[in-house]
């Protein structure tokens, strides 16, 4: 039986330890600002804005809330995040995504100052971080690995296959756990034999976005095995789902992510971290 990796429990130390150092910074005079804009009414979208200015509160930073209408144009957003560009009592700038079909994603993302860019999506934080330099990083694969050592997992040396090579997931992960010394191996859907490549991992990160696809046949014995799927396997279900089948993989894995209570609840640490950090 694996052990189980407690996301919640370690997502908590992670917001205390800022709820800490926001602290210090107050008796400084100094406060934190996280800026989070929204584009129309979206309500998963609703949910995740919530849930970030949640965190802020819990931290102790502070957040302003940007609603714009579904129908406004790219310009206004641009222009807001200009606003917010050069405004010195904002640290952080979040862009809900995804954005409305007719905004330019892209555009919108490189036009936040790199240096508020808390979700570290700018090119130059990807650049960044693929030469080894200090910037902000993705919050769920930075997750990732405080979830991986602060379960006392070895990295250095490790066998650690990554599925999924999406900019937000999978490449930022690979990159990361490059840096922590770990031999990677990156998959995706051209792969030509998932389960031979998947079976070499000490450390398995699957971020695939399919429900429960990755089974006990994938996965070598004694592996650690991270799930970064989120789904409702169907839409009147009130149980949430990952991209492994952990009832499959749990018995082979040593320690394993449930969903939820995975990584799910890292990455809004991480942005909190993300946050945080941007005054040291
Ligand atoms: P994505 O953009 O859809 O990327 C999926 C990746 O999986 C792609 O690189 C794709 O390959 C690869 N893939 C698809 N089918 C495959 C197959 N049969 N064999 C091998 N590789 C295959 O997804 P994402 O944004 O990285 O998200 C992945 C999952 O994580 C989703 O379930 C998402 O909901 C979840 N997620 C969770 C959090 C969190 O906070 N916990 C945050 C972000 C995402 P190609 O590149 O060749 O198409």
């Amino acid at each position: 039986m694996a052990g189980i990796i407690d996301g919640k429990s370690i997502s908590l130390q992670i917001k205390d330890e800022c709820k800490d150092k926001v602290s210090k910074l107050k008796e400084k005079g100094i406060e934190v600002t996280l800026a989070v804009i929204q584009v129309g009414e979206d309500p998963a979208s609703s949910v995740y804005v919530n849930n970030k200015k949640k965190a802020c509160e819990y931290i102790g930073a502070n957040s302003l809330s940007y609603q714009l209408k579904e129908d406004s144009t790219q310009e206004e957003l641009l222009k807001l995040i200009d606003d917010l560009n050069n405004d010195e009592k904002v640290d952080g700038i979040l862009v809900q995504l995804p954005l409305p079909m007719h905004f330019d994603e892209d555009e919108v993302i490189r036009r936040i100052n790199p240096d508020k860019d808390v979700d570290g999506f700018h090119p130059i934080n990807v650049g960044r971080l693929s030469i080894g330099e200090k910037g902000f990083v993705s919050c769920t694969p930075a997750g990732i690995i405080e979830l991986l050592k602060r379960s006392n997992v070895e990295i250095e040396g490790k066998e650690c296959v990554v599925i999924g090579r999406s900019n937000i997931v999978g490449k930022p992960m690979a990159m990361l756990m490059l840096r922590e010394n770990a031999t990677v191996t990156v998959c995706h859907s051209r792969t030509k034999d998932l389960h031979e490549v998947a079976k070499r991992a000490d450390i398995l990160i699957v971020a695939i976005g399919k429900p429960r696809f990755i089974d006990d046949t994938y996965v070598k014995d004694g592996a650690v095995v991270i799930d970064v799927g989120i789904h409702r396997p169907d839409p009147d279900s009130k149980k949430l789902c990952g991209d492994v089948d952990f009832d499959k993989v749990e018995p082979k894995a040593s320690l394993i992510t449930p969903v939820p209570g995975g990584v799910g609840p890292m990455t809004i640490a991480m942005l909190m971290n993300n946050l945080v950090n941007s005054k040291f």
